[in-house]
């Protein structure tokens, strides 16, 4: 028998309707004009990777690897991963592009979905898109200052300048294993009254029980020891000079020590950028210094910082203050009467295109009283009326919709004139 249920989108991802592509083609133009002013080029990787780029980078307790990633073997038996995040994929492209030998250090970005199977909820998706940047070959503060400067610039640019920007230095992998020891005898006496998650962190990732959403306000979550306090020398002293152009350059922020960062090849500096007063769910986006990536991956030792913004974050936040973006106009709508005014319509309709004016094709067979009201709800700023008496004259009865202005008789040449800006009064018909 047949099926006649109704296909959906599979559970946690979305269709992005022509109304909503406003929103997101400004959010997208607006990223890439700030890459591009912070001299970032743009990267597109495939959207699979072999399984390993992530599976050998990202960390075996992190939720991404643990249990968010879609693994699957293609026909010919490859271990191909739907990529969960794009800083690992960026790395691998990196080498592979022997993109260790072109000027220090190589700036990139990048803008497109990437697969988590999360638990579906506002904010909160299966494809989900993100906008990202690389800064790989410095190790330098600066490099993470630049990147951080590069997202407050972002955010400030979309009118999300408000968010808040928490940091933290989560040091080397050798100052994180000493610390976690510290912190599991923290917790180990409390390990009981956590929740079920923080409880299995405590056998298998114990730092992770630090940004945990439902334990935030445990009383041993607010006493455990700082990562701060336990710092190299070296590690210290980067992140003290971070701090210092930040401050140099007035960008505000906050110290946070529970921030530690979901991925496992952070080392560092971390942050996040959060709306006001808002609780871990809502992190608009993220970033860190990663310089032990490449090495994970085969490379050579090559340090690297960048983030990752989730865009439909972004439109949450820009709804929540009734952003919309603006509809892409309709400069012209074509209203044919009879034949041989539709066949003038359609080569009018070339014509103007061909000029660069957009044109809304109205339907023949529509009286004109039809046609005005299709033209209105188009919100099309011009209604061109061709009968067969026009067609045959080579005409046109233009009409603006937007303004004030009287219905004219005009030629093609002059129909362009005024629908591309020139006064609608002035128009004049071809001699
Ligand atoms: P979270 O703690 O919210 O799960 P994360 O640490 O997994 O975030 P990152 O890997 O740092 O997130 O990804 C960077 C950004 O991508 C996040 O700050 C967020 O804006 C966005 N993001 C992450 N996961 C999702 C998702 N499932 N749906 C929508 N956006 C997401
Ligand atoms: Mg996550």
């Amino acid at each position: 028998m047949a099926d006649t249920t109704q296909p959906r989108a599979p559970r946690g991802m979305h269709d992005i309707l022509p109304e909503d592509t406003a929103l997101w083609r400004h959010i997208r133009d607006t990223a890439e004009r700030v890459g591009c002013l912070f001299g970032y080029r743009q990267l597109q990787t495939p959207l699979v990777e072999d399984a390993s780029v992530f599976l050998r980078t990202v960390g075996d307790e992190s939720d991404i690897v643990a249990k968010e990633m879609y693994v699957f073997e293609d026909r010919g038996g490859d271990r191909l991963a739907l990529r969960p995040e794009g800083t690992a994929a960026a790395c691998r492209a990196y080498l592979e592009h022997g993109m260790g030998s072109r000027p220090q250090p190589v700036r990139l970005y990048y803008f497109g979905p990437m697969f988590r199977y999360d638990r579906p909820q506002a904010g909160r998706y299966r494809q989900l898109w993100q906008f990202g940047v690389e800064c790989i070959g410095d190790a330098s503060p600066a490099a993470d200052v630049e990147v951080i400067e590069l997202q407050r610039t972002l955010y400030e640019q979309l009118g999300l300048g408000d968010l808040t920007l928490r940091i933290n230095s989560i040091g080397t992998a050798a100052t994180r294993h000493r610390y976690v020891e510290l912190l599991r005898e923290h917790f180990r006496p409390h390990a009981a009254t956590l929740s079920r998650d923080s409880q299995r962190r405590f056998e298998t990732n114990v730092l992770r029980i630090l940004d945990s959403k439902e334990d935030a306000a445990h009383p041993a979550v607010l006493a455990a020891p700082s990562i701060l306090d336990h710092l190299e020398p070296a590690d210290a002293q980067h992140f003290a000079e971070v701090r210092a152009l930040l401050d140099a350059l007035g960008v505000a922020y906050k110290v946070d020590p529970r921030i530690v960062r979901g991925l496992d090849y952070y080392a560092r500096t971390v942050w996040e950028f959060e709306p006001r007063g808002a609780g871990g769910q809502s992190t608009v986006g993220a970033g860190g210094r990663y310089d032990g990536l490449i090495e994970l991956l085969g490379g050579p030792h090559t340090p690297g910082t960048g983030f990752a913004t989730g865009i439909e974050r972004i439109v949450l936040n820009l709804r929540d203050r009734g952003a919309a973006g603006t509809e892409p106009p309709v400069d012209v709508y074509t209203a044919p009467l009879g034949e041989a005014g539709h066949v003038a319509t359609l080569r009018l309709a070339r014509e103007l295109r061909a000029a660069g004016i957009a044109v809304r094709l109205g339907a023949p067979g529509r009286g004109l009283r039809a046609h005005f009201r299709a033209a209105e709800s188009a919100a099309a700023r011009y209604i061109a009326i061709v009968g067969d008496d026009e067609a045959a004259r080579g005409v046109v009865q233009l009409k603006p919709l937007a303004t004030e202005g009287e219905q004219q008789e005009v030629g093609v040449g002059a129909a362009i004139e005024a629908v591309r800006g020139r006064s609608s009064r002035g128009i004049t018909p071809d001699a």
